[in-house]
């Protein structure tokens, strides 16, 4: 199978929401992107970056940089697809920078945790501005409510690791015979939180972010895996990037 990584631009927050609590006053501009994979069983896209116009409107404040090429339909351009060819896009969770492109796959099936819809139709009052993009929720979403861990097609395996959401799912590619790789998504964003084993300052359940901490490095461990963090320029910079690909 081959896996591009989608560029979907940038966003600003302050290094305490990165590694919660520690490192106050230091505004860090990090990346977003999506992992888009050709499977035998259909296209795959997991997570679809932020809408640059409701980032614009409710959070201005995270400095949105996104240009024409770093929207959903301009990345699968770039691999030779076009919105109507994903058949299933899958949600590691529904925070806006994960779900904004979502209304412009309208065609594809969408595989989100049952408890993470719930939750994002009706959060706390302290999860307003992660949950504030509801474009993934129209009346045409073909929503496909799940739970547990899943293996959703051979190889491509989502283990519940809640904590920064309540339906938070980490995504494992481990086919037969070839390198695994590990998304491990908002569980930590950057390779010195992983190390540190420091969640970001945005969860909904600190303890189940620390058991989920865990699961993945024991993933990762488990799996000899290559850990893709999600929100870590530095590391995004060492990436391939679409329509460069990863084949396994
Ligand atoms: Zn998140």
């Amino acid at each position: 199978m081959k896996i591009w990584l989608l560029d979907s631009g940038s966003l600003v927050i302050d290094q305490a929401h990165i590694t919660w609590n520690i490192g106050c006053g230091n505004p860090v501009r990090f990346p977003v992107y999506s992992v888009l994979i050709q499977h035998e069983e259909g296209l795959f896209l997991f997570d679809s970056g932020y809408d640059l116009e409701h980032v614009k409107a409710v959070l201005p404040f995270e400095l949105p940089e996104q240009t024409p090429e770093q929207t959903i339909p301009a990345q699968l351009a770039l691999c030779g697809f076009q919105p109507s060819d994903v058949d299933t896009l899958v949600m590691s969770h529904l925070h806006f920078d994960h779900v904004g492109g979502n209304k412009l796959v309208p065609g594809a099936r969408v595989l989100v945790h049952a408890r993470e819809i719930a939750q994002a139709r009706n959060c706390e009052p302290f999860e307003h501005f992660g949950y504030s993009d509801h474009g993934w929720d129209h009346p045409d979403a073909r929503l496909v409510p799940i739970s547990g861990d899943q293996e959703i097609a051979k190889g491509l395996h989502l283990y519940e690791t809640p904590g920064h959401t309540l339906g938070h799912y980490s995504l494992l590619v481990a086919p037969e015979g070839a390198k695994a790789m590990l998304f491990p998504f908002d569980v930590t964003y950057t390779q010195d939180a992983w190390d540190r084993g420091l969640q970001p300052g945005f969860h909904i359940d600190p303890v189940a972010g620390v058991r989920a901490i865990r699961r993945v490095k024991a993933l990762a461990e488990q799996h000899d895996a290559q850990v893709f963090f999600t929100h870590d320029m530095d590391a995004w910079g060492s990436y391939r990037h679409a329509p460069d690909f990863y084949e396994v």
